[in-house]
């Protein structure tokens, strides 16, 4: 709730909160399922913020449509068939994350198993790729937005917070994503990042993200754009 609160006061206009978490580890915390999409619930309630949260089975597809607005796919899932074309059925928007080695090819071609059953309200998201550089956890991948927009006429997300993995680098880099055409970014906030059951590493605090979005004005300016 306090996130909320936060993010919506510094301008951000949805909540992105993951209710079922496709973690790495099974041993690291996985979501807190259903009770999770209650808080998400409550917390669309206070702040009127729309909610995307992630699906990663379509068992939850009930319960997911009672509560996101908009339903993300995670990386992990990019080419989960099945899943992509029960999404292109059930109607809601989708934010499809790129693979984390996948082309942009593969990418677009996964959200055509979401088109092609009828669900034209698809964006795209690019959240990093695997390279050789062990400096950062990922490289998030700045051309793939210009050229997304040349491949395709969907919205382009970029999330800066999972493309580092590192919380000093996810300002600058998702200033870049601005400047290199994104629609969107997914930034990650928690008040307390030192505690965070999952991505604190790459959390901004409160007043980190206030001054991000004060940026990010300016550079949307400079480059043409709204924000
Ligand atoms: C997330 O957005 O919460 C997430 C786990 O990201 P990704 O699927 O890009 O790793
Ligand atoms: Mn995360």
């Amino acid at each position: 709730m306090e996130t909320a609160h936060v993010v919506q006061d510094a301008g951000a206009n949805m909540l992105r909160g993951g209710a079922y978490k496709p973690r790495t580890s099974p041993y690291s915390f996985q979501g807190l399922g259903e009770e999770g999409l209650r808080l998400l619930a409550e917390a669309k309630e206070v702040s009127g913020l729309p909610i995307v949260t992630e699906l990663m089975d379509a068992r939850d597809l009930e319960p997911v449509l009672e509560v996101a607005d908009v339903i993300q796919v995670g990386a992990r899932n990019m080419q989960n068939y099945g899943l992509l074309s029960e999404l292109g059925r059930a109607g809601r928007p989708v934010l499809l994350k790129r693979g984390l080695s996948s082309t942009l090819e593969e990418l677009v071609m996964a959200a055509e198993y979401i088109l092609k059953e009828g669900n034209e309200a698809v964006m795209l998201c690019e959240r990093g790729i695997r390279t050789f550089e062990s400096a950062y956890r990922f490289t998030l991948d700045l051309m793939a937005v210009p050229v997304l927009k040349q491949m395709t006429h969907l919205p382009i997300v970029a999330d800066p917070s999972h493309g580092t993995g590192m919380s000093q680098l996810v300002g600058r880099v998702g200033l870049a994503a601005i400047a290199a055409g994104a629609d969107s970014l997914m930034i990650e906030v928690h008040p307390n990042p030192a505690r965070a059951w999952s991505d604190g590493a790459q959390s901004l605090t409160p007043e980190r993200f206030q001054q991000f979005m004060c940026e990010a004005r300016l550079v949307a300016q400079a480059v043409g754009r709204d924000i």
